[in-house]
């Protein structure tokens, strides 16, 4: 009954639909995006109706992986873990039409120090992103928080350039104390999301996460911006203002 009321609900304010997928970035500039995440299925869950909205409007989008998940197969180890994983974020990532890039740390076991930092500053400024999408970092997993900080220190040294916002995952579970500034309507696309997160086949994600998590968030982020389904972002104050769709 609940399920049925809110569809109901999102269905009436819902945006026009085909319109707004398909609406170019009002500057005509060809954007590339960067979406920064600890695990596979961290850039896809997060943001992934956010990447494909972008790749449907005519822009880049790069999906960086600073780990292939090596820890997050029980019973498996870790060279088989990450082949698995890089192989079902491939197929995400194709489904979003992103490219997807590896930060060559190891899952569970992720690193923040100097020359860690000057990896990620250096893939920055080959990748040289006008908006960079990463985790919000109050976040319980020590690999989210870690990543959001490599990241957060590329767009320092960068001179903050860039367009920086932070995304959320497991919002309760994992990311907390996240008050949204932004937000994306996915629900031209939310379809497509799914399938890239249920591309991650060893992460349960469909019979676990998604439901429990994911789902739910989609619905409270599309009721508080006025649509069916939406994603929602922190947008860092002292970076420019980017085109988000929706
Ligand atoms: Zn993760």
């Amino acid at each position: 009954m609940l399920g049925l009321s809110v569809a109901a609900a999102g269905a009436a304010v819902s945006r026009p639909l085909q319109g707004s997928a398909l609406r170019p970035d009002p500057s005509g500039k060809k954007l590339k995006i960067l979406v920064a995440g600890a695990h596979p299925d961290d850039p896809e869950t997060g943001c992934g109706g956010t990447m494909l909205r972008y790749a449907l409007a005519g822009h880049e989008v790069v999906a960086w992986y600073l780990t292939r998940g090596e820890a997050g197969i029980p019973g498996t180890s870790h060279e088989e873990a990450a082949r698995i994983r890089t192989a079902e974020l491939e197929q995400a990532c194709k489904i979003l039409h992103a490219r997807p890039l590896f930060g060559g740390q190891i899952d569970g076991d992720t690193e923040v120090n100097r020359a860690r930092y000057e990896e990620v500053r250096k893939m920055m400024e080959q990748e040289n992103p006008d908006i960079i999408f990463t985790h919000w970092p109050v976040d319980t997993h020590r690999d989210h928080r870690a990543c959001s900080l490599l990241i957060y220190d590329a767009w320092l040294t960068m001179g903050r350039k860039a367009s920086l916002y932070y995304f959320e995952v497991d919002t309760g579970g994992q990311t907390q104390h996240f008050q949204p500034t932004d937000y994306c309507d996915i629900t031209t696309v939310v379809e497509k999301k799914h399938e890239a997160c249920f591309a991650h086949k060893s992460q349960k994600i469909k019979e676990e996460t998604y439901p429990e998590y994911h789902a739910k968030m989609e619905i409270f982020r599309g009721l508080q911006h006025g649509c069916k389904y939406a994603e929602a972002y922190v947008h860092h104050e002292q970076s420019p203002r980017a085109w988000i769709p929706g």
